[in-house]
């Protein structure tokens, strides 16, 4: 079966081209308890006063941003969102609430009004760059749901689809197991009005007009729903989740070793009117997550720890993805730049293929942060005693167990010559080495591949055995 799916032959874009100290919530003074106007600004530590409250914030920038940035341009309608929000809080917010505004702000977040991916955009992800990603990922949904027990009904979940490529090719490589693709329901996690439009397009979605105002997608005659969470999506129905380069967008804590403890990085207007980061005079909420974490680190990894990077968005998403494995069945594979490691500070900006800024110009650039699986393995684990979690393997550990060079071979027979190329072009792309996220290289001697540095992880109900290729 997995050899007829590898070589059918499709042609589709071929043709087209240390451990905090113990603290008790009570005793953190939230930012947000001050109502005051924004504290004198000052390049050293600062002083607020506050009826029955003196806060110190550090305000020693911990990064400067060069003096080029947005000096002329006028202020964005973003940029003034996140000063007033700083403004009438009193304070910095955390390094995670700027990500959330600056991606999903739902007026002006980065991803909320247009497309962001491509030679045109600023990156490109692995369904982009060729067929065969998307195609493999059916192979792997199929075999996986042969090993449920071939389901009748099973709800396809796809967080953060972008274009809908993925979905796309998954559904055209697919289309001839006609019981599997029968028994599909396709849920569509995004929060974009803009992708979720591509999506329907790319799916060749049909409305019906009917007065459910159904939405099928001609690819596979399979209906297709739109959500803004996975909380929203149907439960109890065995769920296939895919997650392909969505958990590096969820919002992250950065925190840093300090003689006061752990301390949070947050971002802050200075007096020079621009973004800057500043230290939290003390732990803050955010800090039980980061407890949490340590928890699942080892002794030595603790020892060497001075800065730390979580995603609270993340931990609580794989719980949820996990309490609906271990109760209606299935699995979830999630494919990501990231680390089988705590992360330490891995936050960066990306606009127009290049590294940027983080404060610069919020809401023109992509922000993605590594991935920490061994956070999502325990945080799976905690969450539903019916699951179980195997790898991180690497992208092109995964892309080579299930056969894409049997596919990459079948397609060849059937292309010509600059097909041809692109077509291996895009095989390097996706197996070769190289940096995360996809980095073209300034020059041709700088490895592009996208094989080590992205890793692949699965949750599945433990009933259903190892799936392919994680055995
Ligand atoms: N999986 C796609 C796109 C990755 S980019 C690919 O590999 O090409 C991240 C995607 O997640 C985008 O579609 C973005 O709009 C969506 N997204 C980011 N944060 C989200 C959130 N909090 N809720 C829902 N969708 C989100």
């Amino acid at each position: 079966m997995l050899r007829k799916l590898l070589t059918q032959t499709s042609s589709r874009r071929l043709l087209s081209s240390g451990i905090p100290p113990l603290f008790s919530k009570s005793s953190i003074s939230p930012f947000s308890s001050l109502s005051s106007s924004p504290e004198p600004p000052s390049s050293e530590s600062t002083t607020v006063e506050h009826p029955g409250t003196t806060i110190s914030v550090d305000r020693s920038s911990l990064y400067t941003p060069p003096d080029h940035s947005h000096e002329s341009t006028p202020e964005t309608e973003l940029v003034k969102h996140l000063k007033s929000i700083i403004k009438f809080r009193g304070g910095p917010i955390s390094v995670a609430e700027y990500m959330e505004e600056v991606l999903t702000n739902p007026k002006a977040g980065f991803y909320m009004n247009r497309d962001v991916f491509g030679a045109q955009g600023d990156f490109i992800t692995s369904p982009e760059v060729s067929q065969m990603f998307g195609e493999m990922i059916g192979v792997w949904t199929v075999c996986l749901w042969e090993q449920m027990g071939r389901p009748e009904r099973v709800n396809l979940v796809e967080l953060g689809p972008g274009r809908g490529t993925l979905m796309a090719d998954l559904l055209r490589g697919t289309s001839k197991f006609r019981n599997f693709t029968e028994s599909l329901h396709i849920h569509l996690v995004e929060c974009s009005p803009a992708l979720q439009k591509l999506q329907h397009q790319n799916l060749k979605c049909i409305d019906e007009s009917s007065l459910e105002k159904k939405v099928i997608s001609s690819l596979a005659g399979t209906p297709v729903h739109w959500h803004a969470t996975l909380e929203e999506v149907p439960s109890g129905v065995p769920t296939l989740i895919i997650a392909h380069e969505f958990y590096d967008a969820l919002p992250v804590h950065q925190f840093q070793k300090s003689s006061r403890g752990w301390c949070e990085k947050m971002v802050d207007v200075g007096e020079d009117s621009k973004f800057h980061f500043v230290l939290s005079p003390q732990p803050t909420p955010a800090a039980l997550y980061l407890m949490k974490r340590c928890t699942w680190a080892t002794p030595e990894e603790r020892e060497k720890l001075e800065h730390v990077e979580i995603s609270p968005k993340s931990m609580d998403l794989t719980q949820e993805m996990a309490k609906r494995i271990g109760s209606d069945g299935g699995g979830a594979l999630i494919i990501d730049y990231g680390m089988n490691e705590i992360i330490s500070d891995s936050l960066q900006a990306i606009r127009k293929h290049k590294f940027v800024n983080i404060l610069d110009d919020p809401g023109s650039a992509d922000l993605s942060a590594y991935v920490d699986f061994p956070s999502i393995k325990h945080s799976a684990e905690e969450a539903s005693e019916n699951v179980s979690v195997h790898g991180p393997m690497t992208q092109s550990q995964f892309l080579g167990s299930l056969g894409i060079n049997f596919r990459v071979d079948a397609l060849l027979q059937n292309c010509n010559d600059e097909q041809a190329e692109s077509l291996r072009a895009g095989y390097w792309q996706l197996v070769g080495d190289g940096e995360a996220p996809f980095w073209e290289g300034p020059d041709e001697q700088t490895p592009i591949g996208m094989g080590t540095r992205y890793l692949a992880m699965t949750i599945v109900n433990k009933n259903q055995g190892i799936p392919a290729p994680f055995q």
